[in-house]
């Protein structure tokens, strides 16, 4: 499903230039649940940033379903990121005065093709996290963790095929965290792909594949016996 290859990331400025990532090689498989350690700085962020195809790397390749996404332009990248992508960020990253609803709406809006049929996907994203009794209410009515669902429902609106989470439980308490990881779990086994960057060893236990990074570049790779 994915594919980089020889992935360079430096970021530069007047006097200095740092490399954040350093010849990335890393396939991923339709279906996997791939989790990404590593200390602060190591590039876990700028990693799961290019995945998701909001930045782009400064050098080499990254196929996905065999389209060269390095080749396309801005207008087609958002495209394809509304199409095939959900993403999930350890701050919620949700509209305060904006319902519940009206915030997973958000995950569908620019998907011409499912213009009729939103409010049923609304509904199904907010059952399946199970906050569909909390549709109207505000995100400020809401725990962290009811928060962090109803970013999961944005993201998943729309049937992504790639989920990509960045420390999504990283701002909850360890039995809310736990809630988040068995929903992202049940969306694995129904057929997402998942990353997700983490801290936690436990939490990585989880995952299909562990890789843990150092230095913009990846570590090895741990692969759960099934
Ligand atoms: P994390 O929680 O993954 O450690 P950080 O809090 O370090 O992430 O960074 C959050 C975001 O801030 C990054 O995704 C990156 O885009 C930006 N960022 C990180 N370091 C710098 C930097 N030195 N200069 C500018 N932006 C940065
Ligand atoms: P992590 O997510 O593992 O904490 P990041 O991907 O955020 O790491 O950052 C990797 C490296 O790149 C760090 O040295 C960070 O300071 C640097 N960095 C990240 N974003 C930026 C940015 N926008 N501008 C400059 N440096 C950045």
């Amino acid at each position: 499903m994915i594919e980089l290859k020889n992935i360079t990331r430096l970021y530069r400025s007047v006097e200095v230039s740092t490399a954040a990532l350093r010849s990335i090689d890393l396939t991923i498989a339709k279906g996997e649940f791939l989790a990404i350690m590593g200390p602060s700085g190591c590039g876990k962020s700028t990693l799961l940033n290019i995945l998701g195809a909001i930045d782009r790397p400064t050098t080499g390749s990254y196929h996905y379903d065999g389209l060269e996404l390095t080749r396309l332009n801005e207008a087609n990248l958002a495209e394809f990121r509304a199409r095939h992508l959900g993403f999930v960020f350890q701050s919620f990253n949700l509209v305060d005065d904006l319902t519940v609803q009206e915030n997973v709406e958000l995950g569908v809006l620019y998907r011409k093709d499912l213009k009729g049929q939103r409010s049923n996907l609304v509904e199904a994203a907010l059952d399946r996290v199970g906050l569909a009794h909390r549709a109207r209410h505000f995100p400020n009515q809401l725990s962290g963790g009811q928060q962090q669902r109803v970013a999961i429902a944005r993201a998943i609106a729309g049937s992504p095929d790639l989920i990509l989470a960045d420390e999504p439980t990283g701002n909850l308490d360890s039995e809310n965290g736990a809630q988040i990881m068995s929903i992202l779990k049940g969306l694995n086994a129904a057929g997402s792909t998942i990353v997700m960057v983490t801290h936690s060893r436990a939490q990585a236990d989880q995952a299909s594949r562990q890789i843990d990074m150092l230095d913009g570049r990846l570590l090895l790779s741990v692969t759960r016996a099934v």
